[in-house]
């Protein structure tokens, strides 16, 4: 997400201070679900780093900082030597937040269904959606196998492939890359095993995965390919090694595993949310930018008072109409 001053130019301070204190709420309703399913899903709170990349950056990150501590955000400003002693590199400055959530997305997003399929729901995947049509009082889908499908609502969560059933452009298609590193022992490891990234753009961030492995990633291209060449992500990944080493001199990180991604990005850094006049009895669940995770949870929120007639008074921040 663009950082809350600049969301501020956007949207103002009041709408963006609402979105980032509900993105903080989100992540402790995450981690409440992940407490509640059985067996209970492994989450951390952790805390988040966001440091400058150059001298130049330290003014506005500090603007940054003076901002969200005014709107009751838990945050530390780190001057050069703390974060040499606590994080073992040289920034000219940085955001210590306390609110920042560990979790594995792809394996809760399985524990999740399996929840859903033990209360009676059925789950249909590899089942491709051919058609759509929306109906005044009903929408009709049909698959591949031409079977046909009538619901009352739908909702379409189906990432950045979801554009297709939205009129007008939203969001650009980024491609983003990731590498996790071999083991290391704890000694290379940092403070609270935070989640760290820098204000560059390109950015860099890295965290802690599976107690002892670093995940690395950054380096978007703002385009996207859906066949990224094998020669593409050896670059970024030695790209990314160099960055990370250039700030972690004495970490001996090497690249267990490397990938790429699409990643959605929208004017604002927001999600959209919600319902589109086009689009009768449908609503989208669409977790663009770069706190993903943290929208699913709004949405759900927004999207289950949208189907039950109820005030919802945040939707106005994530709609279409924005
Ligand atoms: C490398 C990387 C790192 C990231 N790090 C973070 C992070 O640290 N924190 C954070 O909050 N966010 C992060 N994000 C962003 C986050 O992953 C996304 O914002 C979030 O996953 C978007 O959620 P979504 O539900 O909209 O879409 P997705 O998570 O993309 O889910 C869409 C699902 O729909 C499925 N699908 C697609 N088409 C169809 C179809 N026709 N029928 C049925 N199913 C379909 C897809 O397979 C997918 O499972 C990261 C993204 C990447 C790529």
């Amino acid at each position: 997400m663009a950082v809350n001053y600049k969301l501020s130019e956007y949207v103002g301070e009041a709408n963006a201070v609402k979105s980032y204190k509900l993105c903080r709420q989100a992540i402790y309703e995450i981690a409440a679900i992940c407490k509640q399913l059985h067996p209970a899903f492994d989450f951390h709170i952790r805390p988040s780093l966001h440091y400058a990349s150059f001298k130049n950056d330290k003014d506005d990150l500090y603007r940054e900082f003076q901002l969200r501590q005014k709107n009751g955000f838990h945050v530390d400003w780190l001057e050069p030597g703390d974060v040499q002693d606590m994080f073992g590199f040289t920034t000219p400055g940085a955001i210590l937040s306390a609110d920042g959530g560990e979790v594995d997305a792809y394996l809760l997003t399985h524990a999740l269904l399996k929840s859903v399929k033990r209360r009676g729901h059925r789950i249909f995947s590899n089942t491709n959606i051919r058609d759509i049509a929306y109906g005044k009082h009903q929408v009709t889908l049909t698959t591949d196998a031409g079977l046909v499908i009538k619901a009352k609502k739908l909702i379409i969560a189906s990432g950045y492939e979801s554009l297709k059933y939205v009129p007008g452009k939203i969001a650009e298609i980024h491609t983003t890359y990731a590498l996790v590193s071999e083991a290391l022992p704890e000694k290379y490891l940092w403070h609270k095993n935070s989640l760290v990234w820098e204000t560059a753009q390109p950015y860099m961030y890295f965290r802690i995965v599976n107690k002892d492995r670093i995940l690395l990633g950054g380096k978007d291209d703002n385009f996207h390919n859906q066949h990224i060449l094998d020669s593409t992500i050896k670059s970024k990944t030695a790209s990314l090694l160099h960055s990370f080493s250039r700030k972690m001199k004495d970490v001996p990180i090497k690249a267990d595993f490397s990938w790429a991604g699409a990643f959605a990005v929208t004017k604002d850094g927001l999600p959209y949310i919600g319902s589109i006049p086009k689009r009768p009895n449908t609503y989208f669940a669409l977790g663009y930018g770069g706190n993903g995770i943290t929208f699913s949870a709004i949405a759900a929120e927004i999207i289950r008072d949208a189907i039950m007639n109820r005030k919802n008074d945040n939707a106005h921040l994530f709609g279409f109409n924005r």
